[in-house]
Parts: C-alpha cells; sequence; structure tokens
C-alpha cells in the first residue's frame, strides 16, 4: 500500500494548475486521471478563451476568481511562451432590450473591478469589425484565446519537475475515511486494484466531481452538489473567412450559456458555437441537424455567413450545479470539515470560467490546503 500527503484526483486544467501549484510546497503529491492523458474531458472542448469577468454576480468566487485569473494566465502565458492572443471581444446588441441587457452587463463588470470595459457605438464595431452587424457593443479589451493544451502540458511538466507522481490510466473508485487519513482505491488500465492512504484529498475530476463526493458519504442532493450535464456543439466556419473578425464576438448571454459565439482560433479561423443542451450521457458526437438553428443566430450578426459555410465540428460538456430552469449557482470550492471530511478539498460545479481561473483557483486550493495546516 502506497502512503503519500496529497492525492489530487483529475488532471483537467485545474487539478493540473493545483498540482504545479502545490508541488511548490515540497509535500509528496500523487495526481490521479482516469485517461491516457491530461485534459481529455472539458478542458481541451471547450472555447479557449480567456474571460474578462463581467457576467459574474458581485461577490461571487466566479468574479473574483475569473478576474485574477485572467491577470495570472496572460502573465504566466507570456513569461513560459504559452501560445495565447490578446484578442478583445465584443458583446454586440441589435435590438433596445439586447442593449440594455449589455448595459447590465458592462454595469456588473465595473463592479467585478474588470479593468477597460467601454460601451461603444455603431461607428466605432464598424471600424474595428467591418464585417458584422451590431448597433451596440460592450467591449472587452481584456478578453482574448489560448492555446488549453499548451497550458495543460506546462503545469504537467512543471509538476513533474517538482516531484509530483502522475498516474495516468487510474481511475479512483472509491474513498474512505480513516481516523486520520483517507484511503483511495485506484482501478489502473489492467484492472488491477491499488490503494493508496493520503493526509489530503483534492477532488478535481470535472463531470464526476460529485460522484467522488458520493464516495466519501456526501449526500450530493442535501448538499446541492449534483451535477447536471449541459453539453455545448461547435460548428467550424469555412476557411476561406479566416480572418474576416478579429475580436471574439458574443451575442447577449442566456442563463445558462454565453449563447452561440465565434470561436477564434490562433490560426484566424473560426467555429461557431456553443449551444447548451442538458444531457444524461457523455458523447461528444456533433448532430449535424442543429445546423439550421446555428446558421439563423449567427447570420443575425454575420450577414456574411451561407449554410454551406457551416460544418459539424467539436463538442464539450459542462459540469452545471444548476438544474434546467434553475438560476446560475457559483463554484463550491471548500474543505469539507464540517462534513466530518476534514482535508478532503473538494471542487464542485467548476464549470465556465474555470479554464480562465484555473490558476487563481489553485492559489484559492492552496490557500485552503494552507489553513488545513
Ligand atoms: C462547451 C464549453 C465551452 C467552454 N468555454 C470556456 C471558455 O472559453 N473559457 C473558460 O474559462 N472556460 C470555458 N469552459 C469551462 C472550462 O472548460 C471548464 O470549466 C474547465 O475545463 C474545467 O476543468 P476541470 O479540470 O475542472 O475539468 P476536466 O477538464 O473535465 O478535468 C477533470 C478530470 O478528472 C478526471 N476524472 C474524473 N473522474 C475521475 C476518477 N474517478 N478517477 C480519476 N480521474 C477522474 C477526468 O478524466 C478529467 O480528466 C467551457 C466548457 C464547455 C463545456
Amino acid at each position: 500500500m502506497n502512503r503519500t500527503e496529497i492525492v489530487i484526483i483529475g488532471a483537467g486544467s485545474v487539478g493540473l494548475a493545483i498540482a504545479r501549484r502545490l508541488s511548490t510546497t515540497g509535500k509528496k503529491i500523487v495526481l490521479l486521471e482516469r485517461h491516457n492523458t491530461f485534459g481529455q474531458d472539458t478542458s481541451t472542448r471547450n472555447s479557449e478563451v480567456i474571460h474578462g469577468g463581467m457576467y459574474y454576480p458581485t461577490g461571487s468566487l466566479k468574479a473574483r476568481l475569473c478576474v485574477d485569473g485572467n491577470r495570472m494566465l496572460y502573465k504566466l502565458c507570456s513569461v513560459h511562451n504559452i501560445p495565447h492572443r490578446k484578442t478583445g471581444k465584443l458583446i454586440i446588441a441589435n435590438t433596445e432590450d439586447e442593449r440594455q441587457n449589455i448595459e447590465e452587463i458592462y454595469h456588473q463588470g465595473k463592479i467585478n473591478q474588470v479593468p477597460h470595459l467601454r460601451m461603444i457605438e455603431e461607428q466605432e464595431i464598424k471600424r474595428l469589425e467591418p464585417n458584422i452587424r451590431a448597433k451596440w457593443a460592450l467591449l472587452s479589451p481584456e478578453s482574448g484565446i489560448l492555446d488549453a493544451t499548451e497550458l495543460m502540458r506546462y503545469f504537467e511538466q512543471e509538476a513533474l519537475r517538482n516531484g509530483v507522481t502522475i498516474r495516468y490510466d487510474h481511475e479512483v473508485i472509491g474513498l474512505e475515511k480513516l481516523k486520520d487519513s483517507y484511503k483511495v482505491m485506484v482501478r489502473r488500465d489492467n484492472g488491477k486494484i491499488e490503494e493508496i492512504i493520503t493526509d489530503v484529498v483534492i477532488n478535481a475530476a470535472g463531470l464526476y466531481a460529485d460522484q467522488i463526493s458520493a464516495m466519501l458519504g456526501i449526500d450530493i442532493g442535501k448538499n446541492q452538489y449534483r451535477i447536471y450535464w449541459v453539453k455545448g456543439e461547435y460548428f467550424d466556419v469555412n476557411e476561406h473567412h479566416s480572418g474576416k473578425m478579429s475580436h471574439l464576438i458574443y451575442p447577449t448571454p442566456t442563463p445558462v450559456s454565453l449563447g452561440i459565439h465565434v470561436r477564434l482560433w490562433l490560426d484566424g479561423s473560426y467555429a461557431l458555437g456553443p449551444n447548451a443542451l442538458y444531457v444524461d450521457e457523455i458523447n461528444y458526437d456533433v448532430d449535424p441537424t442543429h445546423l439550421d438553428n446555428f446558421f439563423s443566430d449567427a447570420k443575425e450578426y454575420l450577414p456574411f455567413l451561407e449554410k454551406s459555410d457551416l460544418t459539424p465540428g467539436v463538442a464539450g460538456i459542462r459540469a452545471k450545479l444548476q438544474a434546467k430552469g434553475e438560476p446560475a449557482r457559483d463554484f463550491v470550492i471548500r474543505n469539507e470539515y464540517d462534513k466530518g471530511l476534514p482535508g478532503f478539498i473538494n471542487l464542485v460545479g467548476i464549470d465556465s470560467p474555470a479554464l480562465t481561473a484555473c490558476v487563481a483557483i489553485a492559489e484559492e486550493v492552496a490557500r485552503i490546503y494552507k489553513k488545513t495546516g
């Protein structure tokens, strides 16, 4: 039986950022991941946008960790040559209702201390983005894009260099609270079962964070930790339109998603998405019959678009804490000592903007870990 000080479950952007951050403490750390490499679930299946932080409610973890995470991520990407670009973003409006909506986002952004936000009108929009149709827009100069795979590779290599043991093809299948420690049961790809004893468990299991919580007897219904899977599909846009936009272009958001937006790639090509569909299975196929909806939504603000420009692309699945129709929820990041589980640091409902926030989330976890002492 192996003995360690910290077990982290999940090698997505969040688990890896935590592994890299805690690797500087000199503690013995094991990171367990059920896939054969990092980032196979949500962290490589998203818009790769570095968000500004204006959408989230005052005082929420999402607001604070997104605004801090944005700043920290640009710095880290610059220092360590991780491909990224501060493109800026326009949240656009074409009706009076939409204009009011983006003004509210502007005011929320000001409260959240998002830097340099500005409301702009048609003339300036035309100058910045001559190919789109929009009467008003909220300009967020601090929004941008990055290469999430290269970010995770950097975290992985840093963690390894600082002595973290990373075990791919190791699925956590059980957890047990012992007197002053935890027993972690792990199934390897060859079917062999192993046990690890650890002082601290950090749950960064994304789509399965509720199942990991339940393994320690947490009632996920009573504690509102049940995770709802919300799929987001993308459609690629024909390459002959590459370079037609330089900013990220977003419509006004809905309660479950930021809307079908223009997802820019670092090479100048782009896709449209994601939509938001509550699902009960993990299936990353894109339904081609959804093309009509994508086309009609995007045609509103991309007048040059033809239906034949669109082809099914990739999909990702969000780990949301709210059921369909319920209001948006905040991240849960806490030591579960009040549930009789001291040293179980639980991260649940880590949906957008967690890619942006991953470095700040890792700082938050380090702060909680320090108090665990
Ligand atoms: C369509 C879409 C668009 C998005 N766009 C953006 C965006 O533009 N900007 C942004 O900031 N955020 C965005 N997000 C959100 C962001 O992608 C996620 O919040 C973030 O990637 C979550 O990272 P994670 O490490 O928590 O989860 P994951 O990347 O899912 O990692 C969790 C890991 O845990 C592993 N795991 C699970 N259970 C076990 C187990 N039992 N044993 C071992 N390993 C286990 C999984 O295999 C997985 O690798 C988007 C999400 C979606 C779906």
